[in-house]
């Protein structure tokens, strides 16, 4: 979509950065403070006493020497330290790029890889040593990445790599009717009049540089520069496996010195674990094994740029798009158990659980009265699960959900609380399973950011921060100007080390 979308043009850039200045790490920071103040001390004795006695100089010189040997320990343990890519979560220094005056690429890559569902915790499953390792060299969002509301799979997908919410990328949920002209969009729907904004695969190949992608939401819509070759862009094929995806990706690094092959962005897809997460909730032993696979997939990638000696010089950064919570039939609301107050026909209804959608048609009631009348239902003690949902007018959503200022999303929005569902009729028994698309306030939506390459501090925590931050995160590592967006201007340069 081009800029002159009024969409694009009427957003607010008032991407909001929880970010604090990354603090690094106390131990090995103070620790060689104090050994400079030491020095310092040493060396302000030495000029005091020169001159008093010949034993004075004796002993002085022992201790210059002592020092300088102390500094040459000093500086051969912390090569040996930072050139080791197995060391531990306390080896960052904020200058860690000093130590890396080799590189094998032609120009920085940034590899992004979604994991589908992966809720912020996941991590700990079970043993991930993969996924730890790119944890304890790389950088990692703590406690998680905040999703976009709402906390659904193709809003956030498209929100991570344009740096817009929803209302501006214009993706507000994963199926909706557009009121203008009555069109449906669906996960399959790749006309680019739905997708708004700039993805980076365009951003990229805008500067004349090479994407590839292997899966991501909007990734085979053709727009602007990018015409989703098929050398470089995948047609969405859930039955393609995951290794195979894997092994295409690594493809690319086969002839790293060619800089005209090797794509500077690509991404990587996997559905799970969210495929397990809406069966069995997040807390199922399938989720555990799932999770160990995509660690397996994490292990498959480092190994592949190892042995191309390429891992230490890509930017590995690997997120989810949402996280997961658990759902059961107690947790229920029925929205027919409200027609002693108001009928809603299922023609007003675009979605029901965990974002209630609801346009009245014509002859339509006005939707503020909508809001009401469903609300004193609510609220009066006589509905299931009741004090669970809140409706809304689109308008009079909390501002920090970003989701009112798009005509696709309907008038009038629900708010569940976590894990309740709504459906239109009563339903017979269910089994559990587990949901996201809530409010992201809630933990259970978070997912992960780990981080792992030359920008990427080792060991650092940094609080956690929305996903639109990404898009220039991404733009800053490749040393190029991304498109107006949400995220804050200074985030890439509080996240990463400098260039
Ligand atoms: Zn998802």
């Amino acid at each position: 979509m081009p800029a002159t979308s009024p969409e694009i043009q009427s957003f607010p850039m008032t991407g909001t950065s929880l970010l604090a200045k990354p603090s690094s790490f106390p131990e090995e920071e103070e620790e060689s403070k104090s050994t400079v103040s030491l020095l310092k001390s040493k060396s302000s004795s030495v000029l005091s006493a020169t001159g008093r006695s010949s034993s004075t100089v004796v002993v002085l010189s022992i201790l210059l020497l002592t020092t300088c040997a102390s500094l040459i320990a000093a500086f051969a343990f912390a090569f040996l330290f930072f050139s080791s890519s197995t060391s531990s979560s306390s080896s960052a220094v904020k200058n860690r790029s000093a130590f890396r005056s080799v590189t094998t690429l032609p120009h920085p890559v940034v590899l992004l890889i979604s994991s589908d569902g992966f809720r912020f915790g996941y991590q700990y499953k079970t043993d991930t040593p993969n996924i730890h390792r790119l944890i304890n060299n790389g950088t990692e969002a703590a406690p998680g990445l905040i999703p976009v509301f709402p906390t659904l799979t193709f809003p956030n997908h498209y929100s991570i790599v344009t740096g817009l919410y929803p209302p501006y990328h214009g993706i507000i949920n994963n199926y909706f009717v557009d009121p203008v002209d009555g069109d449906t969009f669906s996960m399959s729907s790749h006309e680019p009049k739905w997708w708004l904004g700039e993805p980076m695969w365009e951003t990229v190949v805008n500067h004349g540089l090479q994407a590839a992608t292997f899966f991501w939401p909007g990734s085979e819509v053709k727009k602007g520069a990018w015409d989703c070759a098929p050398e470089y862009c995948q047609m969405y094929n859930e039955s393609v496996s995951f290794d195979q995806r894997v092994d295409t990706i690594l493809s690319y690094f086969d002839h790293p010195e060619d800089s005209s092959k090797l794509p500077s962005f690509l991404t990587l897809y996997f559905e799970d674990p969210d495929e397990e997460g809406h069966k069995v909730g997040p807390d199922d032993v399938m989720i555990t094994e799932a999770v160990a696979n995509i660690d397996r997939l994490i292990g498959r990638i480092i190994d592949g740029l190892e042995e191309r000696n390429v891992f230490q010089d890509v930017h590995v950064i690997l997120v989810g798009d949402h996280g997961m919570v658990g759902t059961c039939d107690k947790k229920l609301i029925t929205l027919s158990d409200l027609s002693p107050w108001i009928e809603i026909p299922n023609s007003w209804i675009q979605s029901t659980t965990p974002v209630l959608s609801i346009r009245p048609i014509t002859p339509s009631p006005d939707p503020a009265d909508v809001v009401f009348k469903m609300n004193k239902a609510l609220e009066s003690g006589k509905i299931d699960n009741g004090a669970h949902l809140k409706m809304y007018l689109k308008e009079d959503l909390p501002k920090r959900l970003h989701y009112a200022d798009s005509y696709r999303i309907p008038p009038i929005v629900g708010i569940l609380d976590e894990g309740y569902t709504v459906e239109k009729l009563k339903s017979t028994g269910r089994e559990c399973g587990g949901a996201h698309g809530y409010d992201n306030r809630f933990f259970s939506m978070r997912t992960v950011f780990f981080g792992h390459g030359p920008r990427f501090q080792r060991g650092l925590k940094i609080p956690s921060f929305e996903n639109v931050e990404i898009y220039n995160l991404i733009a800053d590592i490749l040393g190029i100007q991304g498109a107006p967006n949400n995220g804050s201007s200074q985030f890439a340069e509080r996240a990463l080390l400098p260039k």
